[in-house]
Order: structure tokens, then C-alpha cells, then sequence
């Protein structure tokens, strides 16, 4: 038997912020041994280890990596403590998302006890709140019947999220003195831009509501009191729901650009010992409301319907290997990247339990469609 609150203690402990996961990576790997598993640990720093077995594989994930604590005063208790208080333990990463990590172990160890004959494999990824490199690196090589993914959902089955997209727009002018130039600045037309973007219509989506542009950052080039900007560039932040698409959203931002150039940048994220590029461009996903595996995994929880979360998560990656993604984790969304992040011991028990029901469920359903 293996105590998941204590494995989520050393857990936070291990700090690991993105592409510095090794602490994290090091208790995991202690813990994996410890239940009789092997773990290898991939180029991009993703941590993975199979329970081996015959019929189709079940494959619980989650990402390694924490965003800051920022102003540790701030905290009620030391943000890397993995204190205890009242039932909760508190820490950075604590809900997002190295609970569903511990559980996912002790699930698995329960599993090993009690004879379970289907192969599992646990994949435990870096780099997941820079853009998800490590499940882009590693999704290419998995082949599993199910996945499930542990970001934070309070227990609740989940079958998708909205969608990101960073649009930039470039506003070129002609550099000059503030002095001696007229009223020819690309500051005015970020102006005009700014207000069509303030009305304009990109619509909702019926499962998760109105999508969104948000501008967020401006840069201003050159950097000068006194100097007219030979160019002005905006960032927007835009959420979409599954049915809307990238494509919508971008039309809507183009309309209201006018002359601005829009484009979406690329950024490479170095992790473990690779790099991996991408554009900024977080596609939603959704799971079928009537999918047999999704059917089964909630008759097997005793729920209703699954939900879909706001944010984006690495299961559009992890689908290119051909298998539906449930989530499904513990501890609450609306902790995660706050100060106020813990999460509750009981919750964290339900979900050792929640995983190695889920387990033996998408076991089950997939071996009748499946013959593993
Ligand atoms: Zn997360």
C-alpha cells in the first residue's frame, strides 16, 4: 500500500517549475520503484512507466511541471511546504497537478494488489504549463485503448475544453521625431483596432459559452517618450469553444485588424534534453457526449453527464495517438495558480479510488469493442 498524502507532500516539495521538473521527476521515479514499476525517463523529460498486462492499455497522464508560487508571503502557508491544516495540504501544485500524480500511483499500486490483468501505463510529462511540450514530444510513440488525464476537475469526469489562440497584430508607421511628425502614428490605428475589437462578435459556443479576444500585451517599438513608433504590435489572448474553431475566431480578429498584419508566433520550448516548436495555438477538444468509453466511465462513477473545463490542457496532444481523453482529477480548478492552492485529503483518497475504478471500467468497455 502506498500513502498518496505523503507522496503528495515530498511531491511539492520537489519543486519543479517548467523545464526544471528533475525533483518532482526524482520522487515519482522513487515511488514507481517502490511499487514494484520501472520508470524511463524520455528526452523531453517526461517520466513513464508500464504495469504490464494483456487486452487494452489504460493510460493515466498528467504534467509534472508547476507555474510560480510568485511572493511566498503572500501564502497563508509556505507555497513549498506540503503543510497539513484542517485536511488540506497546502502547497504550489497541490491541485494543479501533483495530487491527481500521487493518486494516480496509489491507484496503481491497488491495482497491482488486487490482481487487476490489464496493462496501465503511467506517463508523467514536463513542460505542460509552457504550451505542453512534453505530450507533444511524447503522444507520437503512445498507442493506448483510453487515457485519462488528471488536471483538476473536483472529481468530475470531463470530456474536453475550450480553446487558446495568441493572434499578434503589427501596425507599421514611420518612425520619427514627436516633434516634427504630424498625426501619422500606428498608435491611432491600435486605437481603432482596440474599439472594433471592444464590439466585435465572435460568438458562443452552446457548450461553453461566449469565446473571447482579449487584448494583453502592447509593445512599442522604439521604446521612446519622444519618438514616434515605426511600429506597434498587440497581443490578444482568445478562448474558443470546441465548436467555434480557430478559423472563426481569426476572421473576427481580421476584421477588426483593418490594415494591421495579424500572425500567430511560434515559440520553441526547450525540455529535457530536445527542443520543441509549436505556434501559440492551444486547440479545444471534445470528447463525444455519447462516447461508449465515456458512457462507461460514468456509469462506473456513478455520474450524470461529463463537463467541459474553461481552460486548455494537453488533451488535444495526447489525442493524436488515436484514444479518447476523459479527465478527470481532484482538487478544485479554481485553486490552481493561486495562493490559496490545497487540496483536500479526503478528496485526494476519492481519487486514488476514482482512478482504479476508472481503470478496471475503461478496461472492461474496451475490451468488448477492442480485443486487446
Ligand atoms: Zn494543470
Amino acid at each position: 500500500m502506498i500513502d498518496a498524502a505523503a507522496l503528495l507532500a515530498r511531491l511539492v516539495r520537489a519543486e519543479s517549475p517548467s523545464g526544471a521538473e528533475g525533483p518532482a521527476r526524482a520522487v515519482l521515479a522513487e515511488a514507481l520503484r517502490a511499487i514494484g514499476l520501472e520508470p524511463v525517463e524520455d528526452e523531453a523529460g517526461n517520466l513513464e512507466a508500464l504495469k504490464p498486462g494483456t487486452g487494452p492499455e489504460v493510460l493515466l497522464t498528467g504534467h509534472l511541471d508547476v507555474v510560480p508560487a510568485g511572493d511566498a508571503g503572500a501564502w497563508p502557508v509556505p507555497p513549498f511546504s506540503g503543510e497539513v491544516r484542517d485536511g488540506f495540504l497546502w502547497g504550489r501544485g497541490a491541485v494543479d497537478m501533483k495530487g491527481a500524480l500521487a493518486a494516480m500511483v496509489a491507484a496503481t499500486a491497488r491495482l497491482l494488489e488486487a490482481g487487476f490483468p490489464g496493462p496501465v501505463r503511467l506517463l508523467f510529462v514536463a513542460a505542460e504549463e509552457v504550451g505542453g511540450a512534453g505530450s507533444r514530444h511524447a503522444a507520437g510513440r503512445l498507442a493506448p485503448a483510453a487515457i485519462v488525464l488528471g488536471e483538476p476537475s473536483g472529481l468530475r469526469l470531463m470530456r474536453g475544453h475550450r480553446g487558446r489562440i495568441e493572434p499578434h497584430l503589427v501596425f507599421a508607421g514611420t518612425q520619427g521625431h514627436a516633434a516634427l511628425t504630424g498625426l501619422e502614428n500606428p498608435l491611432f490605428d491600435l486605437g481603432r483596432a482596440l474599439a472594433d475589437l471592444a464590439g466585435v462578435e465572435i460568438g458562443a459556443d452552446p457548450e461553453t459559452g461566449p469565446n473571447t479576444c482579449q487584448p494583453t500585451q502592447v509593445r512599442v517599438s522604439p521604446n521612446a517618450i519622444n519618438v514616434v513608433p515605426g511600429e506597434v504590435e498587440l497581443t490578444l489572448d482568445c478562448r474558443y469553444g470546441p465548436g467555434v474553431g480557430r478559423a472563426g475566431v481569426l476572421s473576427a480578429v481580421r476584421r477588426a485588424a483593418g490594415a494591421a498584419r495579424v500572425y500567430v508566433p511560434e515559440r520553441a520550448v526547450r525540455t529535457g534534453r530536445t527542443t520543441v516548436t509549436y505556434p501559440f495555438d492551444f486547440p479545444p477538444y471534445a470528447l463525444p457526449a455519447d462516447h461508449p468509453l465515456l458512457s462507461a466511465a460514468l456509469a462506473a462513477l456513478g455520474q450524470e453527464a461529463a463537463g467541459l473545463w474553461p481552460f486548455t490542457t494537453d488533451a488535444p496532444y495526447l489525442a493524436r495517438s488515436g484514444a479518447p481523453v476523459l479527465g478527470y482529477g481532484p482538487g478544485d480548478p479554481a485553486l490552481a495558480h493561486t495562493t490559496e492552492e490545497r487540496l483536500s485529503l479526503a478528496e485526494l483518497e476519492a481519487a486514488v479510488g476514482g482512478y482504479a475504478h476508472l481503470v478496471e471500467a475503461l478496461y472492461r468497455e474496451a475490451s468488448r469493442w477492442k480485443p486487446g
